[in-house]
């Protein structure tokens, strides 16, 4: 874990104009043109990064093509592809202070989640992926004896990553490992208020011995660098987290471009629901506030629809209360502070009109509510719980992505899942219960990519993360995620 003392001296390092990185290298974007990049911490621009254009994602859509037919890295041995990729692994462990306390600078995490979530955990990401990759064989068709069937897994082409500000490290990783791990190259466009780590995470593949052109990043603004992206006739496929609209315009860039697929890891409205046999009730409570008040709420697995069984309401609200008001929201860069700032001014007006409206709904407001820590020029917001929440109300129905939690009460097990079901999302989920039949069931009614039981988050990087529903298609982590990165080729041979 870093210490407080190397977070002080990082968090002054100088980081001025960052470029594209194209084929290889740093270099300028088309237009010269550049995005301010504005900390939250302190409302403060500390950087600045280019706003990549059409131009630059041609530019950098061809050199990744010309790096996937030149075979350097698509046709290499996977235990070449392995050792390049360990090697970047080891880089990222070894730049993991530099890398938490830029990506908390950039987008407000608590440095204590960041550190763990951001480096160490990409780094874990793409060692599992250089791990597996020469551990996967294709396929021998059960044919008659005078026909060989054959069935090849090849790499796609040009991958196109795109990722959210929340965690870019990691959910990038997620993306980037398994695509490069089976022979593809890649062009990233990062998100806007969240560039810098993945810009530094290409120079490091470089360092790593990743060839020229495999790893292309283009910064710049999502309706712009984004959508060139989305539209380009040369690219294969495009990976994507972040919001149900932004999905929505890749599938149509798809059907007008070149039909390149789309995997769309989307947002969520998830249920945790708390049965009165849960095993520790104020266990369950302090996971829970930390399952929605972490990283100001910016995840998205969230718990965000808290579901009480009403013979334990009130103790478990009680509980609820007070582990949400030990947490201390502050400087993200302080080691002692749980919650960190919202990741920009905008998202906390955003979350803010959301607090409106639910008071005007008639939801009930217990804490929270408001921006804090003015003094400081930053976007800080204490974490807030509303309850008497009722289906049709917007906190139930809609996506808030900030520390906002509203909360239900149900009496029946038929209650509980009608209301975890009573969404378009279906991403993530929790049953708090000792009962293992109550257990079982719940996790096959729940509609949702994962079920957590007695416990909230967590999932390592060997079960897939992903939704149903309008939470998106597609699973990044595990083995299965290779699949969206490869292509199935048939070779029929007759033997005569
Ligand atoms: P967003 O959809 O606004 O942006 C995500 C990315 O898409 C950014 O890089 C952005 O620049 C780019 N983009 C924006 N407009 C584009 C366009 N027209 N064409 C192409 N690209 C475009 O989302 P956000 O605000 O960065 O992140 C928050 C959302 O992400 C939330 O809805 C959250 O639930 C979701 N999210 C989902 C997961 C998951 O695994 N399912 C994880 C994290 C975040």
């Amino acid at each position: 874990m870093i210490s407080q003392s190397t977070i002080d001296t990082l968090r002054k390092t100088e980081v001025g104009a960052r470029n594209l990185f194209i084929d290889g290298v740093q270099t300028a974007g088309a237009t010269g043109a550049t995005l301010p990049v504005i900390s939250p911490i302190d409302g403060r621009p500390f950087a600045s990064i280019a706003d990549g254009n059409a131009a630059d994602v041609d530019r950098a859509v061809l050199a990744a093509r010309k790096a996937f037919e030149k075979g350097s890295w698509s046709r290499a041995a996977p235990a070449f592809r392995k050792k390049v990729l360990t090697k970047l692994a080891e880089l990222v462990e070894r730049h993991a202070d530099e890398l938490a306390v830029l990506g908390v600078r950039d987008n407000g995490t608590e440095i204590g989640m960041a550190y763990k979530a951001e480096p160490v955990s990409a780094a874990g990401t793409i060692r599992y992926y250089a791990e597996a990759i020469d551990k996967i064989y294709g396929e021998i068709a059960p044919t008659a004896d005078n026909v060989l069937g054959l069935i090849h897994k090849e790499p796609l082409g040009v991958v196109g990553v795109i990722v959210p500000w929340n965690f870019p490290l990691m959910i990038g990783a997620w993306k980037i490992a398994p695509a490069l791990a089976a022979g593809n190259s890649i062009v990233v466009k990062p998100p806007e208020i969240a560039s810098l780590t993945l810009l530094r995470l290409a120079e490091l593949a470089a360092e790593a011995g990743l060839p020229e052109g495999v790893f292309n990043v283009v910064t710049g603004r999502g309706a712009v660098a984004g959508e060139a992206l989305g539209l380009h006739m040369d690219v294969d496929a495009i990976a994507f987290t972040g919001s149900g609209p932004v999905g929505r315009r890749l599938l149509d860039y798809s059907a007008r471009s070149n039909l390149k697929r789309v995997f769309l890891e989307l947002g969520g409205k998830s249920p945790n629901i708390v049965f009165a046999d849960a095993p520790d009730l104020s266990q369950a409570a302090v996971v829970s506030a930390n399952g929605i008040f972490r990283n100001s709420g910016q995840v998205c697995v969230a718990g965000s629809r808290l579901l009480v069984q009403a013979s334990i309401y009130d103790r478990f609200m009680d509980e609820l209360l007070k582990a949400t008001t030990k947490l201390k929201v502050g400087d993200p860069l302080d080691l002692g502070s749980d919650v960190g700032a919202v990741s920009s001014a905008e998202q906390l007006t955003k979350n803010l009109n959301f607090v409106a409206k639910a008071a005007e709904e008639g939801a009930r407001l217990v804490t929270g509510g408001e921006r804090i820590l003015t003094e400081t020029g930053g976007s800080y917001m204490a974490p807030t719980i509303f309850e008497n929440v009722t289906e049709k109300m917007q906190l139930a129905r809609e996506e808030v992505f900030g520390p906002v939690l509203g909360v239900m009460r149900f009496d029946t097990e038929e209650e509980a899942v009608s209301l975890a079901n009573a969404t378009v999302y279906g991403l993530a989920s929790a049953v708090w219960t000792s009962n293992l039949s109550t257990a079982h069931r719940m996790v096959r009614a729940i509609n949702a990519g994962v079920v957590h039981v007695n416990t909230y988050g967590g999932a390592d990087i060997t079960v897939p993360l992903g939704g149903v529903k309008q939470s998106g298609f597609g699973r990044d982590k595990s083995l299965h995620a290779i699949d969206k990165y490869t292509d199935l080729k048939t070779a029929w041979i007759a033997l005569g």
